[in-house]
């Protein structure tokens, strides 16, 4: 089955009972079970699991390819949960260019779990070589990245990490499993922040973890999830479910807009650079080509008049939004060191786009009005 079918059918499948061609939402919290225990039905209690969630675990793993899926409550406790099921002692590398939770999580955090990180440049395979030994757990990256939008090549990572006994875990989220399959590229976890493309709606938080083998990893992942409470309700399990039946649909109009918005902006006199895998001057552009599907609905451009006119424009659009946040059908612009917090890394004159499902031409129109105030 291809991609788009089974990101229809998958965790689809019409209710017995009912007939109901929608998923049920079954928001129980606890289930029926035999007086000594025995799950009669196979489930216990809702954070545990639970109907809902499983159906749309089955269609994220069918998507990634992977052999078992979890969904936690957001992103951020996907990826804790996966950084808190690895045992104290050792380190884990991490690509520079990071989720800003991630990279607070990794330098603040890790430690008080008794693991130190690292930060490599993930587009030099010598660097990540060098900073990955035998005492590394896990190397992460993600990519396209947020918000450089570098590439990352997945399959490189995983011979690197594979050498030293490590696991590659990626995060995804950017791409989704339309645009890029890390799993079989040789990465053992896949990272969504499901709150993005997926839900695609701007209206659910989720995250998944997605796993190339039902192994002891996943276990544990499974029993962090329960024990340390990261599991999602019902309702928006439900929710991600249905974002995913159209995240092919939707993916490949991200894309084509992303592409039209990029070409316009790498065009305009007040731009400086734009960061968008799909443009040949991005240097990620041949390793898009060979590992992405397309490109994507994200990128980022640079003002050559810095911090303020980026904020200048951020505030001057009328169609684009100006809010965090990404892959819902509405676009959005965000100057990301404004909201970086105390210790910002993005470029001061960079905006963050989240290219949405409007008329291309009406977001062209836009972006052109609000640098035409310049
Ligand atoms: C949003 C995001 C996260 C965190 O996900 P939440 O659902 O907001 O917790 C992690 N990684 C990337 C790349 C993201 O964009």
């Amino acid at each position: 089955m291809r991609l788009e079918t089974r990101a229809v059918h998958i965790g689809a499948e019409p209710d017995r009972e009912t007939g109901a061609l929608a998923a049920p939402l079954n928001l129980s919290t606890t289930f029926l079970h035999a007086p000594d225990g025995t799950q009669d039905h196979g489930y216990l209690y809702q954070r545990d699991n639970n109907p809902t969630q499983v159906r749309l675990e089955q269609a994220a793993a069918a998507l990634d390819g992977a052999s078992r899926a979890l969904l936690l409550s957001t992103g951020m406790a996907a990826a804790s949960c996966l950084l808190q099921a690895l045992p104290a002692g050792g380190n884990v590398v991490f690509q520079r260019d990071l989720y800003h939770g991630v990279r607070e999580l990794a330098e603040h955090w890790l430690p008080r779990w008794g693991l130190s990180s690292r930060f490599v440049d993930g587009r030099d395979p010598a660097a990540v070589r060098a900073a990955v030994d035998g005492e590394t757990r896990m190397l992460w990256i993600e990519t396209p990245s947020n918000p450089l939008m570098q590439v990352v090549d997945i399959a490189a990572c995983a011979d690197i990490a594979h050498a030293s006994g490590a696991l590659l875990v990626v995060d995804s989220t950017f791409a989704t499993p339309i645009l890029q399959q890390p799993i079989a590229l040789g990465a053992d976890v896949v990272m969504h922040s499901a709150t993005k493309y997926m839900g695609g709606h701007s209206d659910v938080m989720g995250g998944l973890l997605c796993f190339a083998r039902d192994d002891a990893l996943a276990a544990r992942c499974y029993e962090v999830r329960k024990l340390l409470g990261g599991s999602a309700s019902p309702f928006n399990a439900w929710l991600i479910l249905r974002g995913l039946r159209s995240l092919p649909a939707r993916m490949a109009m991200h894309c084509a807009n992303a592409e039209k918005v990029a070409a316009a902006l790498a065009a305009h006199p007040e731009v400086s650079v734009v960061h968008y895998p799909g443009l040949p001057s991005h240097a990620g552009h041949a390793l898009a080509a060979r590992q992405m599907k397309h490109p994507g609905g994200m990128l980022s451009f640079e003002l050559a008049a810095g911090r303020e006119a980026a904020i200048k424009v951020a505030g001057s659009t009328r169609l684009f939004h100006c809010a965090t946040s990404l892959g819902g059908c509405e676009s959005l612009i965000e100057h990301r060191a404004s909201v970086e917090g105390a210790h910002p890394v993005s470029p001061q004159g960079l905006l963050r786009v989240s290219v949405g499902l409007e008329h291309a031409d009406d977001l062209i129109e836009d972006l052109q009005q609000a640098l035409h105030g310049l």
